[in-house]
């Protein structure tokens, strides 16, 4: 780069909702950011969502801080492409100082420590601040043993999934049965695909509850609101979930998947070549579900008596699910040629990448170490992480960042006197 090296108070990386929910709060202080995105704006939404993926929330759950999503029905549910429309149209109203297409390379301290310097595809800036807002879903997770799987079947990852017509012809697995695994293997299933899903551990969900979406009854028990340290490590991760907007948004029952034609398998433990072991967890798997949908339904039964809502009795019974007999025992050895399977559907998680940040802000497993995304180095900032302080933290639904976002402003008001001049320990 020629000439002076750019100068900002603060830079933000990221250009999905938690970056521009982070924007919002700067500009209403007043103060100096731009938002550098290597992509363009909700660029996960564009290039990492299905065609037929809806949001997993009404309608009347998108917003974000100042901005509500229009739409005609608030219980419906937005396609992938209108969430991208949404972001879009936050990143215009509030007037966002975006630079799309610019990747931040490496993150550093300054020579003299006194700032930090960002080199990217565009130029190299300082800046005093740098909120880190990359995602919570950054690098697919593929376990180690798809390496082994034969050179004809095809791999992709949920997040480079598209539609049926991507894949070759024939059977899929789907392995995972997360939000996202289950949404891949119905929409395989109704292009008429024979789809085998290997499922783990999940929370089944209902769709609707007692005449409300399943988020009224979860913003009511004040789940979003859960601070992290309040709820221990075990309940915090491994138990997806699952709901799904697709088709007006349904109950992901697994059971009746399995009566549409999908074969349930158990987890995935290890395969020689195209020979797959499947562990014997299904009915267990199923089980653990079970008890999820019934403490959430008893739990909603309790606020609804408690606070003596007159509200609909449900007329399903949710709480006696269908028996586990109806599930043929599982496969435990799977060959994927005789059972056809030409492509394999990985739904098997993410890991954060933060490779770029050359500061020793990581703990051994990679994760930042922070308190409500501060580190301890001042001016660094994390946002938009899974549980980065409570359970709502990453999700865009109901401006979940707002809170998060509003109190790093607050830091970086705070520091902000001094922010050009301090040197930094
Ligand atoms: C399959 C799936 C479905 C989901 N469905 C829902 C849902 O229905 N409702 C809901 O509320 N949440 C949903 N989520 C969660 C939600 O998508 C994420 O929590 C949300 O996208 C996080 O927003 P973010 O701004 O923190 O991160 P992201 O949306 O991931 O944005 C981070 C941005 O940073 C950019 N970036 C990354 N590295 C760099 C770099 N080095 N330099 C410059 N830019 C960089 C990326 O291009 C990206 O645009 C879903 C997640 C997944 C995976």
């Amino acid at each position: 780069m020629t000439g002076k090296m750019e100068q900002l108070e603060t830079v933000i990386i990221g250009g999905g909702h938690a970056g521009l929910t982070m924007s919002y709060f700067l500009s209403q202080a007043k103060r100096e950011h731009v938002i550098l995105e290597r992509g363009q704006v909700g660029e996960r939404w564009r290039s990492e969502r299905w065609d037929s993926f809806c949001f997993q929330f009404p309608n009347w759950t998108i917003e974000l801080p100042g901005y509500k999503y229009q739409c005609d029905d608030p219980e419906a549910f937005a396609p992938g492409r209108e969430v991208v429309r949404f972001i879009e149209e936050y990143a215009t109203h509030i007037k966002a100082p975006i630079r799309c297409g610019v990747e931040v390379a490496s993150l550093e301290r300054t020579e003299d420590s006194s700032r930090y310097l960002l080199t990217t595809n565009n130029g190299a800036i300082e800046a005093a601040n740098v909120v880190i807002a990359t995602g919570p879903y950054q690098l697919p997770v593929i376990p180690a043993m798809s390496a082994q799987l034969p050179n004809n079947i095809l791999q992709v990852h949920s997040n480079a999934y598209r539609n049926p017509a991507q894949l070759p012809p024939g059977a899929v697995l789907v392995v995972g049965s997360g939000a996202s695994g289950c949404q891949i293997a119905d929409d395989l299933n109704q292009s008429g695909r024979k789809v085998y899903l290997s499922v783990g551990r999940h929370s089944r969900m209902p769709r609707r509850y007692r005449g409300q979406d399943f988020a009224y009854w979860g913003a009511a028990l004040k789940r979003p609101e859960q601070i992290v340290d309040t709820v221990p490590l075990n309940l915090r991760d491994g138990s997806e979930v699952l709901l799904t907007g697709a088709n007006g948004g349904y109950d992901v029952d697994l059971r009746a998947m399995a009566a549409r034609g999908i074969v349930l398998l158990g987890h995935l433990q290890d395969n020689k070549d195209a020979n797959l072991v499947l562990a014997d967890d299904l009915a267990q798997n199923l089980a653990k579900g079970d008890e999820a949908l019934e403490n959430f339904t008893k739990a909603v039964d309790d606020y609804i008596a408690k606070n003596g809502l007159e509200v609909p009795q449900e007329q399903r019974s949710k709480l006696n699910p269908n028996d586990a007999k109806e599930i043929p025992a599982p496969l435990l050895n799977l060959n994927l040629k005789h059972a056809g399977i030409n492509a394999i559907v990985w739904a098997s998680g993410f890991r954060c990448n933060f490779d770029f940040v050359k500061l020793p802000v990581f703990d051994g497993a990679g994760e930042p170490v922070h308190r409500r995304g501060v580190t301890q180095f001042p001016g660094i900032y994390f946002l938009g992480l899974r549980w980065l302080y409570k359970r709502k933290s990453a999700f865009l639904l109901r401006a979940s960042g707002a809170e998060d976002a509003a109190y790093l402003a607050e830091q970086i008001m705070a520091g902000a006197k001094d922010s050009r001049e301090r040197p930094r320990g």
